[in-house]
């Protein structure tokens, strides 16, 4: 399949070399020069512009840092839908806000194109092992168009209904993740300043239903799991800022949807403050910090 590829950073980049890798022709741009030739090394031709991408692609996957940037680059004059051949299947695997997700698909229809948003979970690791899970929003015809695309990149692929709720998924996910961490982080901190080991605090949550994925696989406190980022001083893993992010799009999405988040709005003003204090670019089980500084 001919492919265009917009937004090769840190998960577009290992996105694409897993295109590149399974036969597929894939034209790259990017914005950033620097992030365009490793694409290129990694075996994509150079395309000169988005419209350029488009034109001449039967797929375009979109990787691409938020909402503005996916509005701008589906849009306009010089945007995907503009200049995407009728019949191109169009991705975006951005993180983005539903309403963004539908509007740009509806436009996308509009003008006899098929598109679906597919945010991602797994993180760069996930991206690079071509293990990722997409969770798919659009029609199930859409959806079918787009499975063995995403399959080169990624292990679940789940059809999570309408166009935006990939994105719904995505969001409501992360938002009980972030509140998961938090929670995780209060209780081991609190354990060990009452005196308890935390990895024998740990052990004992894990059996006991205070457990969660931030308890068991992902532990915030050092020294309790091996080969997590606690262990290595919050180095990779998944950003703080791009939890952040996240959890701001959530909470205005919750907005829209009246539906009250009390607890994903504090998770956004602790990972708010976490960032202001400088940590955004550790990762996000670095808001554990916020707890034993103290
Ligand atoms: P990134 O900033 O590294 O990459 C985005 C790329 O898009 C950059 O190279 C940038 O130059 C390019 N870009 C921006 N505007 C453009 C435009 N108008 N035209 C062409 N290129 C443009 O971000 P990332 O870490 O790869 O994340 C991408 C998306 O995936 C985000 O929405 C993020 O929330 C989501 N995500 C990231 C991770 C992760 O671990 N990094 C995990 C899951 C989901």
């Amino acid at each position: 399949m001919r492919i265009g590829f917009i937004g090769v950073g840190h998960m577009g980049l290992l996105m694409c070399a897993n295109l590149v890798k399974a036969g597929h022709a894939v034209r790259a741009y990017d914005v950033a020069a620097a992030s365009l030739a490793q694409a290129v090394a990694a075996g994509a031709a150079r395309a000169q512009s988005v419209a350029d991408c488009a034109a001449q692609a039967d797929a375009v996957i979109t990787m691409l840092p938020s909402s503005p940037h996916v509005r701008s680059v589906y849009g306009g004059h010089s945007g995907v839908i503009a200049h995407a051949k009728p019949g191109t299947l169009l991705v975006d695997s951005s993180t983005i806000d539903p309403l963004t997700a539908r509007e740009v698909a509806f436009d996308a229809r509009a003008r006899g194109l098929a598109m679906v948003d597919a945010p991602v979970s797994g993180g760069t690791a996930g991206a690079e092992a071509g293990t990722l899970t997409f969770m798919v929003g659009g029609s199930g015809a859409d959806y079918e168009a787009a499975r063995p695309l995403l399959a080169c990149m990624g292990r679940n692929i789940v059809h999570c209904g309408a166009s935006g709720n990939g994105q719904v998924a995505k969001l409501c996910n992360n938002m009980m993740l972030a509140v998961g961490m938090i929670a995780t982080s209060e209780a081991m901190t609190l354990a060990a300043k009452l005196g308890m080991d935390p990895k024998v605090f740990a052990g004992i949550v894990n059996t006991s239903s205070g457990r969660c994925w931030s308890s068991d696989t992902y532990n915030p406190y050092p020294g309790v799991l091996e080969g997590v980022p606690a262990s290595r001083g919050y180095a990779g893993g998944f950003g703080a800022d791009l939890m952040l992010k996240d959890l701001s799009l959530v909470t205005e999405a919750a907005r829209t949807a009246r539906v009250p988040v009390l607890m994903g709005a504090v998770a956004q003003q602790v990972y708010q403050k976490h960032s202001a204090d400088g940590h955004g670019g550790k990762d996000f089980s670095s808001v554990i910090l916020q707890y034993l500084k103290g």
